[in-house]
């Protein structure tokens, strides 16, 4: 019996002799695709053609939203996006997520202003934006954190009363449900990750979906280097073509997009229903009818509650085989090439650093299920053996 035994970390038998990895893209199999591979390799017409167009429709009608523009990133989205609206002087956004979320803010020569989250959805505080919002404020760059929708409700309130565009990193959110309507059709435009560890994989890639036709069509031309097609750019754009052979695989994964949200969910239950059983382990809280992508199943590991620290745990969970992640730490406003804007906002952020301290995702994504008992059993069994866990740790040089 499993339970009765030493954790790894103190040489007993690893749970996984495999390693679990954090996350494992569900991608569409070969032979599904080989004829559309096929044809279009035949056609030589490899990029931003008909099968990028198809991509986009498919993406639309599932979303529920006029446009949808396909590009190679969310990061070069989101850039896009950020100049194709023409935003000036400061963008307001959180500090606890990826940083690719304030890059693009960046390359703009725009001024990042970040705010602080909430404890218990991890999510930008939407009282925090406004207090926060001043005549320099040029848009709201908010984060469906994990997959749970941003406070949509409050943040287009805040954005419509002060005449300022609201977009939507959303590169977690691709079947994510706010009030029971998906994530895509909010704000000014909201900005989809295709990349292998998302909902929808199209191996690299990005969508922006908007309901504004002016802003699809400059997004269009951006993606194109600015050129509409009559050889003088209508604005100074990038390379962002979603290639043909990645549409295909993007059009396959959509379709399953609905599964593998339906699965993340359940998965999520199973961790919570068990772990919330040790002390000092406490989840992110989707809002009553909301529904998460669960992109990413994260806990926070309070350490004088639970007995050991996040990072004691991720060390021990590795031993047993589990693959777990810091997902986002350091937050962004102090990673060294956001150095200058740490000193104005390091004193507003005690949620920020307070969750990037202590969170840690674990595995989780589609077919996980039967290794999530072995992953519950691994942290329960770590904790049983604390002392002994913290002993040994603190002896080693
Ligand atoms: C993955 C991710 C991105 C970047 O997506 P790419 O498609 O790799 O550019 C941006 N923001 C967040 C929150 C992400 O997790």
């Amino acid at each position: 019996m499993i339970l009765s035994e030493k954790p790894a970390i103190l040489s007993g038998t690893p749970i996984f002799n495999h390693p679990v990895p954090i996350a494992r893209p569900a991608l569409p199999r070969f032979d599904d695709m080989a004829e559309e591979f096929n044809r279009v390799l035949l056609s030589g017409d490899v990029t931003n053609g008909s099968k990028v167009k198809q991509f986009e429709k498919a993406a639309a009608a599932y979303l529920g939203v006029e446009h949808c523009v396909a590009v190679n990133s969310c990061t070069s989205g989101l850039l896009l996006t950020l100049r194709s609206l023409g935003i000036k002087g400061e963008v307001i956004l959180p500090s606890f997520t990826f940083f690719a979320t304030a890059h693009p803010v960046i390359w703009n020569g725009l001024t990042p202003v970040f705010v602080d989250c909430e404890p218990d959805t991890f999510n930008l505080n939407p009282a925090e934006v406004e207090r926060l919002i001043s005549e320099k404020t040029g848009a709201i760059l908010a984060v469906h954190m994990y997959g749970n929708p941003a406070e949509m409700g409050q943040l287009e309130k805040i954005a419509n009363k002060n005449k300022i565009p609201l977009i939507l990193d959303a590169a977690h959110g691709f079947g994510s449900k706010y009030q029971g309507t998906l994530i895509g059709r909010y704000g000014s435009a909201e900005v989809f990750s295709l990349s292998p560890t998302k909902t929808v994989i199209a191996c690299e890639g990005g969508l922006v979906a908007t309901n504004d036709g002016v802003l699809a069509r400059l997004l269009r031309a951006g993606r194109n280097y600015g050129d509409p097609g009559t050889y003088d750019p209508d604005l100074v754009g990038i390379n962002a073509r979603m290639s043909e052979l990645h549409a295909i695989v993007a059009l396959h994964s959509v379709r399953g997009v609905e599964e593998d949200v339906r699965q993340r969910n359940v998965i999520a239950q199973k961790y919570i229903e068990r772990l919330s059983k040790l002390p000092g382990l406490t989840f992110q809280r989707i809002l009553e009818g909301n529904r998460s992508s669960y992109k990413d199943f994260s806990i926070l590991v309070d350490e004088r509650e639970f007995g050991i620290g996040r990072d004691l745990l991720c060390h021990a969970l590795k031993a047993e085989g589990i693959m777990t992640r810091r997902y986002f730490y350091p937050p962004v406003h102090r990673l060294k090439v956001y150095r200058e804007y740490y000193e104005v906002c390091k004193d507003r952020l005690p949620y920020t650093d307070r969750i990037s301290n202590s969170v840690l995702s674990l595995p989780i994504y589609q077919k996980l299920n039967a290794e999530v008992d072995g992953i519950c059993s691994a942290i329960e069994r770590i904790w049983r053996y604390l002392e002994e866990v913290k002993r040994k740790v603190g002896s080693q040089p």
